[in-house]
């Protein structure tokens, strides 16, 4: 497995940690009803890109040279956090937030596992060629209404809109998740387990 450096925020003065397997992480998605009926997870990068199963392969869409996803020159790639913080949990609600004409369910979080012939570190997580979820939570409302709280008054202070997005109803029920866990055959742990979840299934490098 060949490692790449991001571009952007690269970790600097050490060569790239040698992986031995997969890399662990957590990540967010935008659950979303389909015409269908079905309930799909949704990019919270790209929304009108759902991951059809549980285990999904990254491709380009974004650079002007044909690649192989990811690129350390592109932004491709699946992406996922090393730490569900609060921007990790900002972030899936803000897209769900701005998701609207998908008919958003709410943000659902998961633990993954990534691989790939290229796999491209970044200090905050990682983006690789190919990723499974492992498991999938309903976010624990008290918790993220906290974080989303402290990602808002760090990002956007002075927004007038900003308290108000944040009453807005940006989580997946439980029941939502347990239909999405379903049709993605993923069992569904507590979000306070996620990151000890995908530590079982990957590594985390040390980038220090
Ligand atoms: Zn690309």
């Amino acid at each position: 497995m060949r490692l790449l450096r991001a571009t952007a925020r690269r970790v600097k003065s050490r060569p790239a940690p040698s992986l031995d397997g997969p890399v662990a992480g957590v990540r967010a998605w935008i659950a979303a009803e389909e015409a269908s009926g079905a309930v799909v997870l949704r990019s919270q990068v790209l929304p009108h890109s759902a991951w059809r199963s549980a285990t999904e392969t990254a491709a380009c869409g974004l650079g002007r040279m044909p690649h192989d996803a990811p690129d350390e020159r592109c932004e491709c790639g699946l992406y996922a956090w090393w730490r569900l913080d609060d921007t990790a949990v900002g972030q899936a609600a803000d897209a769900v937030a701005t998701a609207l004409g998908l008919h958003p369910l709410g943000a659902v979080l998961g633990a993954v596992m990534g691989w790939g012939e290229r796999v491209v570190l970044h200090r905050e997580g990682w983006r690789a060629g190919r990723a499974r979820i492992v498991a999938l939570s309903a976010p624990d409302r008290e918790c993220c209404d906290a974080m989303l709280a402290r990602y808002l008054a760090r990002v956007e202070p002075y927004a007038d809109w900003a308290a108000e997005r944040a009453a807005r109803s940006l989580w997946a029920s439980e029941s939502v998740v347990r239909r999405v866990a379903a049709g993605y055959c993923v069992p569904v742990v507590p979000q306070r387990g996620l990151e000890s979840v995908a530590r079982e299934h990957g590594c985390r490098p040390d980038l220090a």
